[in-house]
């Protein structure tokens, strides 16, 4: 065996950040900020509080592989953490924000929180858990020292009186890049939220492949403005691939509205962006009904759910703005796949390429994928043939957090493992996905889960319920919302306003059914499983009020 004569150099989360400062330092990081203000940065600037964080971590008991959850926007702050707790070997757990606080305390006691950095917002999610999080030593509120509040019912530290505590001094750790470098729970499987822990060689190899000119083509010469948030799978990877290759950054805060990222944009002269269609239908609306133009933006990436075709064709045909299709999974870091063009496409007319763009896409280099029938046979690529849709690659999980759900795994005769996606799939012959359906029982609205047997549960707990299934029904603006179907028991009274009234306070309120459908049965399967497919043909047709 000859061995190859290169250096071992581990891949870390640190050396992205330090490359920024070295051939990048004046390249702006721009932040609108809970303060209210627009706060602007360099990635020099970002390197320093980074590297000062990190020595406010250690004062605070931060050791290796401890995590710090964190409760925030995209912004500059969140960006430090990125990168002082990574760098220093702990791990970061961003949290969604939009969940009910009881599933929050669910996940930070899970996951073992130790230090939790949320910005100001967030305070009464803070105050609803802290009784409830006893593993956490820390709270951090991530906000200037004069705008800290005043009677906080948890005893809090100030993100800037830590980071001008601490020295600027702190020579990043070396460890195997195999290390846990950050964390993100899903709700996007059945039974309880699950976490994914990516490595510091994960993120890197999917920083490379993100870059890359068929995935999100991104450069020193971008700007770009992540709507997906940070607490969204790292925002797909672009606050790791930004300081990469030496764009400017743009985070627009927890301001979402189609006006506010408008003018971030312009103002910005931001040039590409990436979120959940939700969210630019939400851009578009303002900007037709206002009359606007882009002057700089020249691409969009959409995922998260299925770009609508009349979406693609506003932004590529009126707007001028390429649309990039792409799919990925929390449990993918998430980059899976992204419909760019071939060469051969390029001699085709924008109508000939469409149906192309619309496809989820194909697969960017380091994620291996393939559809399989029933009986775990591969199905041929050809573009009519369905089925589920199995990934592996370097940044394709292996193993939940504390093997929660057991081995998630399928394994092919051949013995290769490989993850399940729980999306049904064809692939044409040229190596382009289509999602066509969905074999995991969850919803999704909005670019957010909502788990329908946690629904069912909720409803079964009523004492005049007998049975009842949660079923996407689809969505103008929000893609998927819950119907819950319900059979009473006998000689029982229920209308749907007491039913949906059985949920307050038990779940978010965008998680709550939008109707109620009273039916006399549910279809069961042999072995007395409801049939849900069955169910949503029943339902195909229904229609939501005001849809
Ligand atoms: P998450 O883990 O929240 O990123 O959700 C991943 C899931 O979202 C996938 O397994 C799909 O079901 C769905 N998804 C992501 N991107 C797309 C897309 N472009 N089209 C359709 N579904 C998508």
């Amino acid at each position: 065996m000859l061995n190859g004569l290169m250096m071992q150099a581990p891949l870390a989360i640190a050396s992205l950040i330090q490359h920024a400062e070295r051939f990048h330092p004046d390249v702006e990081i721009v932040s609108r900020r809970v303060e209210g203000d627009i706060h602007r940065s360099t990635y020099r600037q970002a390197h320093r509080r980074a590297r000062q964080l990190a020595n406010a971590l250690t004062a605070l008991g931060v050791s290796r592989s401890d995590r710090v959850g964190t409760l925030a926007w995209n912004g500059y702050r969140h960006f430090e953490l990125y990168f002082a707790v990574s760098g220093s070997g702990a791990v970061l757990h961003t949290l969604n924000p939009r969940l009910h606080a009881d599933q929050i305390a669910w996940i930070v006691n899970h996951a073992g929180d130790k230090v939790l950095c949320f910005d100001l917002t967030f305070l009464p999610i803070v105050e609803a858990i802290a009784a409830h999080c006893p593993g956490v030593e820390h709270w951090v509120a991530m906000i200037d020292r004069d705008r800290m509040p005043k009677a906080a019912q948890v005893p809090l530290h100030c993100y800037e009186a830590l980071i001008d505590g601490h020295s600027e001094r702190f020579a990043w750790p070396e460890f195997d890049e195999n290390l846990a470098s950050s964390m993100c729970y899903t709700s996007g499987t059945t039974g309880n939220p699950k976490g994914v822990l990516y490595s510091h060689r994960s993120t890197l190899l999917h920083s490379y492949a993100a870059a890359l000119p068929d995935a999100l083509n991104l450069s020193s010469r971008d700007a770009i403005l992540p709507v997906v948030p940070m607490f969204h799978v790292n925002a797909w990877g672009l606050p790791y691939v930004a300081p990469m290759v030496g764009a400017k950054l743009v985070f627009p805060g927890g301001q979402l509205d189609g006006k506010s990222l408008y003018e971030l944009f312009e103002a910005e002269r931001v040039t590409v962006s990436a979120g959940v269609p939700t969210v630019w239908q939400g851009l578009l609306a303002h900007i037709e009904s206002a009359g606007l133009r882009f002057s700089t933006m020249n691409r969009t990436v959409i995922g998260g759910s299925a770009c609508p075709p009349a979406m693609l064709r506003l932004f590529q045909e009126k707007y001028g703005v390429q649309v990039l299709h792409a799919w990925g999974m929390t449990e993918m870091s998430p980059l899976g796949t992204v419909a760019s063009l071939k060469a051969k496409h390029l001699g085709q007319s924008a109508e000939e390429r469409l149906p192309v763009q619309y496809k989820q896409g194909r697969p960017i280099f380091g994620v291996d994928m393939k559809i399989v029938g029933d009986d775990g046979q591969d199905l041929p690529w050809d573009g009519k043939a369905f089925g589920d849709l199995w990934v592996r690659g370097p940044w394709v999980v292996r193993e939940y957090f504390k093997g929660e759900g057991g081995d998630p795994l399928q394994h092919d005769a051949a013995g290769t493992g490989w993850f399940p996606t729980g999306d049904v799939a064809t692939i044409d012959a040229d190596g382009y996905m289509q999602i066509t359906d969905r074999s995991k029982d969850v919803i999704k609205s909005g670019g957010e889960w909502i788990s329908s047997i946690e629904i069912e549960n909720i409803a079964v707990s009523h004492p005049a319920v007998a049975m009842a299934a949660c079923i996407a029904i689809k969505h103008p603006k929000w893609d998927e919302r819950p119907l819950l179907v319900v059979v009473r028991k006998p000689d029982a009274q229920l209308s749907a306003e007491e039913m949906l009234r059985h949920y307050e306070g038990k779940l978010a309120k965008w998680q709550i059914p939008d109707a109620v459908a009273f039916v006399e049965s549910i279809p069961l399967g042999a072995t007395g499983k409801m049939l849900k497919a069955r169910l949503r043909e029943q339902f195909r047709d229904y229609r939501l009020a005001g849809t």
